[in-house]
This record gives C-alpha cells, sequence and structure tokens, in this order.
C-alpha cells in the first residue's frame, strides 16, 4: 500500500524531530556564499557531518525521493539545521546516475550504494585546459593493458576532488574516431598511484576546484561505466542530471535572499521606489525558475536548461541589487555582516560556467530542443 502524503509528513518528522535540532534564527552576517570559503579542517567536519546525515537519510529511506514527496521533505528539512551536503553532491548527482543508467551489474553493486549512502566521495574529472564547453575534444588517453586501462592526461576545475575517492574520467580510448566516438567513462581510484590532485585559487578566496595530473594510472576495466567508445552518452547522463539537481535550480540561491536584500536596503534607508522594483524583478526571477522545475509535460532536459538561465538571470538580478544595497561597504569586512554578501558576488559568475556555460544551454535548447539550425563546427 502506498503511503499517503500526510503519513509520509508524519514519518518525515518524526525523522527530523530525532536527529536535527532546529534551524537557529538567522542573523545579518549569516553567509550568503554561493562557493563557501571554507578551511581544510572545517571542511574536513563538514565531510564527515554530511556522510553520517546521508547514511541516516538513506537508511531511513528518505535520500531518494520523487517529486511531491521530495518537496514535502525539502520544505520540511528548511526548518531544521541540516548537515551541509555539498561534498557528496557530484557522487549523488553526477556519478550515481551514470552509473546505474550505463554501469554494468557488477560496477552497480559495487559503487552505487555505497555512493548513495555517502560512504564514497567522488569527482567530475571531464574537463580539460583545452576541453570545457568543448568538452569532446578531452585529450586524456587510456590505453588497454591486459584487463585495464593505463590513463594519463589531465584534468582542472576538478571540483572536490581534493577529498574524492573516485573520480568519473572522461578519456580517449580510440584517438582515430570522430571525436564523440573515440571516448570512454571510467571510474578512476582516486587513491590509486599516478593521481595527483593540486588545489586551485578561487577568486572567493577558498579552493574547493582542482587541477588532476594522472600519470599512467591504472584502471580495471571492470570499472569502465558504459561501452568501450561510448563514453559520450554516458557522459550526457552525468551533465544532464548536474544541470537538473545542482546547477539549475534555485536551490543553489539562499532561499531568503530577497528578504534579506530587502532588510539591507531598509536599515539603510535605501528601499526606494527604484529599489523595490529591482527586487521584485529579482523575486519574479526566482519564482519563475522555481515554477520550471516543477512543470508538468516539459523534458526535463529542457527544463533543466531553461531553469540554469533563469536562476543565472536572477543571480545577475541579485548582484546588481546587493551592488546597489551595499555599495562600497562590500569591499571591506567591518565586522557590520556586509561583507557575507562580498562572497555572493564573486561566487555568482561561477554558476554561469558550470555545468555547462550559458551561451552552451542555448546552443543546447535551440538544436536539441527546439530543431532549429546547428551551429556551425
Ligand atoms: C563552479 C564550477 C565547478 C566546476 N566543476 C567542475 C568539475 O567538477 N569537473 C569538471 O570536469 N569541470 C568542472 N567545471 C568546469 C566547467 O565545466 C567548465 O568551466 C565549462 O564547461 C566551460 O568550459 P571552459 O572553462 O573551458 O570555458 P570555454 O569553453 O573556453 O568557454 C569560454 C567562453 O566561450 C563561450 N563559448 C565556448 N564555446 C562556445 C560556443 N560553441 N558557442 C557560444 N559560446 C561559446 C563560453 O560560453 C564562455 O563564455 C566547473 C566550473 C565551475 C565554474
Amino acid at each position: 500500500m502506498t503511503e499517503s502524503p500526510d503519513a509520509f509528513e508524519k514519518r518525515a518528522r518524526a525523522f527530523l524531530d530525532a536527529h536535527l535540532p532546529p534551524r537557529p534564527a538567522r542573523t545579518p552576517s549569516d553567509r550568503v556564499a554561493l562557493l563557501e570559503e571554507i578551511d581544510p579542517e572545517r571542511e574536513a567536519g563538514t565531510l564527515r557531518a554530511a556522510k553520517r546525515w546521508q547514511g541516516l537519510l538513506y537508511d531511513a529511506g528518505f535520500a531518494e525521493l520523487d517529486g511531491e514527496r521530495a518537496d514535502a521533505f525539502a520544505a520540511l528539512l528548511s526548518r531544521y539545521d541540516a548537515p551541509d551536503l555539498q561534498p557528496l553532491l557530484v557522487g549523488l548527482h553526477i556519478v550515481a546516475p551514470a552509473i546505474r543508467a550505463h554501469g554494468s551489474d557488477d560496477l552497480k553493486r559495487r559503487y552505487l550504494r555505497p555512493l548513495l549512502r555517502g560512504e564514497l566521495t567522488a569527482c567530475q574529472l571531464f574537463s580539460e585546459p583545452d576541453a570545457g564547453s568543448d568538452l569532446a575534444s578531452v585529450r586524456t588517453r587510456a590505453v588497454r593493458d591486459g584487463d585495464s586501462w593505463v590513463v594519463t592526461g589531465q584534468k582542472v576545475w576538478s571540483s572536490g576532488a581534493h577529498h574524492a575517492d573516485l573520480g568519473e574520467a572522461l578519456v580517449r580510448t580510440d584517438p582515430d574516431a570522430p571525436k564523440h566516438k573515440g571516448l570512454t567513462l571510467l571510474l578512476v581510484d582516486m587513491h590509486a598511484p599516478g593521481v595527483e590532485v593540486r588545489p586551485l585559487r578561487q577568486m572567493t578566496g577558498g579552493a574547493s576546484f582542482n587541477e588532476v595530473f594522472l600519470s599512467e594510472v591504472r584502471v580495471p576495466d571492470a570499472d569502465r561505466i558504459g561501452p568501450l567508445n561510448g563514453g559520450w552518452t554516458a557522459a550526457i547522463t552525468s551533465l544532464s542530471s548536474e544541470r537538473a539537481a545542482l546547477g539549475g535550480t534555485v536551490d543553489a540561491v539562499p532561499p531568503d535572499l530577497v528578504e534579506r536584500l530587502a532588510e539591507q536596503a531598509r536599515r539603510r534607508g535605501v528601499l526606494t521606489p527604484a529599489a523595490r522594483a529591482r527586487l521584485g524583478r529579482l523575486d519574479a526571477a526566482l519564482t519563475a525558475a522555481a515554477q520550471v522545475n516543477r512543470s508538468a509535460g516539459l523534458d526535463p532536459a529542457a527544463a533543466a536548461s531553461i531553469s540554469k538561465l533563469l536562476v543565472n538571470r536572477a543571480l545577475a538580478l541579485a548582484v546588481e541589487a546587493a551592488s546597489a544595497v551595499l555599495g562600497p561597504s562590500l569591499a571591506a569586512d567591518l565586522g557590520d555582516g556586509d561583507h557575507a554578501w562580498a562572497e555572493f558576488l564573486l561566487g555568482a559568475p561561477a554558476l554561469r560556467i558550470a555545468g555547462g556555460t550559458d551561451e552552451i544551454q542555448r546552443t543546447i535548447l535551440a538544436e536539441r530542443h527546439l530543431g532549429l539550425p546547428r551551429d556551425p563546427r
């Protein structure tokens, strides 16, 4: 018998009451960062807490909920002080979906549950210095040797690679095939000999990205995701899921963004009609983005691209509003909480790039969903 919405809510509430304290009241200096600047010690604590919390969610059946239940659970969860699952998101929403859709039964058995329970963390090793938007140009080579592949190359912008157990690597296995056809997706053990992770410092101050150098890293063929030279299709599964679950959702934006900006403007006496209109436009853009995610009948992949574009438009409006309200006090930390917004401003451009840039989303929508003529290649 399926559980009624009321029974589900009751069960969810009892679970959350048992495991989490209520969310503390917000203060003006609470962080609004989009890419958190986090020191290694705090990061290790966040990772431990995320793993523990994800294990509890998984074991209680709250880790993978469908649309309505996911919304109901998220609404309840927002009232509690829950651990941040950020360090696990690549494993949960990028790597696990590709293994589920394309992996062998053996691969699913070995990795799906540990990834979904948060026991294993993962990173995405797709981008390279000369392969970002044009991802099919990846040059990292994998050469067959008995039951294994020997992988050599350089990846870049690898979020969370410094604490990842696994890396989902798009590699070239047939250099003579047309570029989309010579690629394979491999699951690399990030602790294997030959894997070197070097942090990249961001303008927000933190270092959540890395360069990853792969020097003759051995990867068993049993850890291949999908068919040999069929890596492009498997990679698209990861990219679509990434857009749907991460880059393209309003969840990336602090939930009370408009309210907080209005509060700042009121405090400074600059909640003018022009400021109100600006905040109104921001609210409308965020509402539109949230609605697209819920629209029935819209192709989920198209919805993800549209939603990502709308979220990014909202972020641009938020940056404009925050700059107008806070002005020069964004530049220096005077201990009044305003500096929290500097992290927001500096992190916003990243979301326009991550998971495929805005220009690429428009091309995807035009070519794949609207059937418009293809961009010249
Ligand atoms: C927060 C964040 C996290 C990331 N995490 C990861 C990760 O974990 N793993 C990973 O592999 N990568 C990651 N990336 C990298 C990301 O996927 C790439 O940065 C992105 O695909 C763009 O590639 P690029 O940086 O090489 O820019 P380029 O592709 O060089 O693009 C430069 C500019 O040219 C434009 N452009 C390029 N091609 C076209 C075209 N055909 N038509 C119109 N305009 C075009 C782009 O829109 C952009 O404005 C991350 C990036 C960010 C910002």
